[in-house]
């Protein structure tokens, strides 16, 4: 990597800081004494906010991060000894160190491999009709991650369909929006269309990798499970005294839609890296590319050799290669040095073996 720029990486999009916006609104919360563990102007303000964001009399809790989000969101759909429905590359099941059985006491995660990291509605059929005698944990939840752990997309139709295979075998829809932003603007449909419209009942949508620092909304659509869910929190140490600090960002985030503009600068930069990549001899495509990442084979050495130029990105065994992520603040003269420095490391792996063949 040459120096004297700012170093940016295509780890992952919480790599990135906190968007100007965001940050404005943390200034300006900052200003005087104001109720706090959440009854304060700003958490009401930012829940009004989410609330007209998806057209629909949601409950909204904020919490320092998506796991947290994610764990506690599924312990008040389950009880300990109900199962949820996810798939092998879910972050709840890969991720999350067992914060969904812990914070629910013992709910088990039953996992599908749906080709693009996606669950379909056999598959949920499939695994939902496994077992119903009670030396098994109970199905109760179908969560689906938008946009995936592979970087592709759940369109509308396959929203709505997941969500009645699921109505109809009597389970609930978690949806892991960690990055609903970037699914949104790549989609291009409205919030409430594929979310409340399509019966998930639970949406945990990421502030931290769209631009803020730390925050993720939790949103009940369906209300009765909200019921003392503050108290969830707080037991599970996730209720802010400061509120208003998590909440105020979400403000300056849902103000002029800069939350989708970060998600489509976002999935707009890992389309030029792929086009760029696309045309590079060695590389090869992993997942369809629809929102911020590109999974990508190449030659273990090529790996190596980026990482020795200073590159940070992550290897997904998995996902049978590496994954390159672009954030809200991504520049795109990084995207080009990135792919320049892939395509010099590719040519000169391909020279050597040229030479050593001979
Ligand atoms: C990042 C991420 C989360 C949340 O992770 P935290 O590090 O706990 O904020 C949840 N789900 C997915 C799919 C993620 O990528």
């Amino acid at each position: 990597m040459k120096s004297g720029l700012k170093t940016q990486h295509f780890a992952s999009d919480n790599y990135a800081g906190i968007c100007p916006e965001a940050w404005d609104y943390m200034t300006q919360a900052n200003s005087g004494h104001a109720p706090a563990y959440g009854d304060d102007d700003w958490t009401a303000m930012a829940a009004d906010r989410i609330r007209e964001l998806f057209a629909a009399d949601c409950e909204v809790f904020f919490v320092f991060n998506g796991t947290a989000g994610n764990a506690l969101a599924l312990a008040s759909m389950c009880q300990s000894y109900h199962a949820v429905i996810c798939h092998r590359l879910a972050h709840i099941e890969t991720d999350e160190c067992g914060a969904p059985a812990f914070f629910s006491g013992g709910v088990q995660l039953i996992t599908g491999s749906g080709p693009e990291g996606k669950l379909t509605p056999e598959m949920i059929t499939d695994l939902a009709g496994r077992r119903s005698d009670l030396h098994f944990s109970k199905p109760q939840v179908v969560s689906l991650t938008q946009a995936t752990e592979a970087g592709t997309l759940y369109s509308l139709p396959e929203v709505r369909m997941l969500c009645e295979t699921a109505r109809q075998h009597g389970l609930k829809v978690h949806m892991d929006g960690a990055r609903f932003a970037n699914a949104i603007a790549a989609l291009g449909c409205k919030p409430h269309d594929i979310s409340v419209a399509c019966g998930v009942d639970v949406l945990c949508f990421g502030g931290t990798k769209n631009g803020t620092g730390v925050g993720d909304a939790i949103i009940f659509f369906n209300t009765g499970l909200a019921k003392d869910f503050e108290y969830r929190c707080k037991q599970a140490g996730q209720l802010s005294s400061k509120m208003r600090f998590l909440a105020a960002p979400w403000v300056g985030m849902l103000e002029n839609d800069r939350w989708l503009k970060n998600g489509g600068h976002a999935n707009h930069c890992a389309m030029l890296l792929e086009a760029r990549l696309r045309a590079i001899a060695g590389v090869r495509i992993l997942f369809p590319r629809q929102a911020n990442s590109v999974y990508v084979h190449m030659d273990e050495r090529a790996f190596q050799a980026l990482a020795g130029l200073g590159w940070r990105f992550y290897i997904f065994p998995e996902a049978g290669g590496a994954r390159f992520m672009c954030s809200w603040d991504t520049e795109i003269e990084q995207v080009e040095r990135f792919a320049d420095d892939i395509a010099d490391i590719l040519s000169s792996i391909s020279t050597d073996r040229v030479a050593t063949d001979e």
